[in-house]
């Protein structure tokens, strides 16, 4: 599963943290690349798993509390349906939303960017007063891949 994390992303992570005065604990830093090691979304009980390797005392809210920073930050997103999390492509953007494609076989999440349908939804949520916190547009199926594996497996 994974690969190494790219450092140059790693470096980005930590000179957006000092950049914006946000603490970026050892801890933080190695939820994060967790994320961005793995090629599916994590729930936060794997990622603890894993964060326990090297962290044997790690707890549930040291996760849970890395994870907030993290969502805070822009970092990651949380896929909302199956409760887990995903780095984020376009890098630390504060109220950044975007529409995700999961994968029900593998877990494979891709995101995508689509200003003209964020435009839409906010307009639509205006026309009726509603004061928004957050768009969550996730879109489950089969992914690329998978379905090429069932083709050739008939
Ligand atoms: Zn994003
Ligand atoms: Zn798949």
């Amino acid at each position: 599963m994974g690969g190494h994390v790219d450092q140059k992303l790693i470096k980005q992570l930590e000179e957006t943290c000092s950049a914006r005065g946000v603490r970026l604990t050892p801890q933080r830093k190695r939820v994060y690349e967790l994320i961005c090691d793995s090629n599916k979304a994590s729930s936060a009980y794997e990622l603890l798993d894993q964060l326990k390797v090297t962290e044997p005392q790690a707890k549930p809210p040291t996760v849970y509390r890395a994870l907030d920073f993290l969502l805070e930050q822009g970092f990651i997103h949380r896929v909302e349906s199956t409760n887990s999390f995903v780095s984020c492509c376009s890098f630390g953007e504060h109220k950044h939303y975007s529409h995700l494609l999961i994968c029900d076989k593998c877990g494979n999440v891709v995101e995508l960017q689509d200003d003209i349908l964020i435009a839409l939804l906010n307009s639509n949520v205006e026309k009726h007063g509603f004061q928004f916190s957050n768009h969550v547009i996730e879109t489950h199926g089969t992914c690329q891949t998978c379905s090429s594996l069932e083709e050739s497996n008939k």
